[in-house]
């Protein structure tokens, strides 16, 4: 029997992307009718409707859309939250940790990465190379 990529229906998309996530390669899923990849994880591709897809390594290059700066609360200290429109062409949001970022942020090229030290593994974003 030959291992099929395709998602059983009783498969839940966000944890199949949380399992990818954690071997460190991140996948996203790629509509087997029309070819378009996606996120966030569900079911039906977002364009055609079509419940067909599998599971592909995810391009990890995007560019900054927006971004926000959480200000420090208590312990917690502040942090940035990033929106990115990805090359594949759906957007993601997360955080670029460590980095002060401005206004002239916008529109810089960043390079997904896998974060292991968070529980659980997330995605997050740094510098393209
Ligand atoms: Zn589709």
């Amino acid at each position: 029997m030959t291992k099929s990529t395709s998602a059983p229906s009783h498969e839940s998309p966000e944890a199949r992307f949380l399992q990818e996530l954690a071997t460190g390669v991140p996948k996203v899923q790629e509509c087997q009718a029309c070819g378009l990849h996606f996120f966030q994880p569900r079911t039906h591709c977002p364009s055609c409707k079509g419940g067909v897809y599998r599971w592909v390594e995810m391009d990890l290059l995007g560019t900054i859309y927006s971004y926000s700066t959480i200000p420090a609360k208590g312990e917690q200290p502040s942090y940035n939250v990033v929106l990115v429109d990805m090359d594949e062409g759906f957007r993601m949001m997360s955080t670029c940790p460590g980095m002060q970022l401005q206004a002239d942020c916008i529109g810089a090229r960043v390079q997904a990465s896998v974060d292991t030290d968070s529980q659980p593994t997330r995605l997050v974003f740094v510098e393209a190379q």
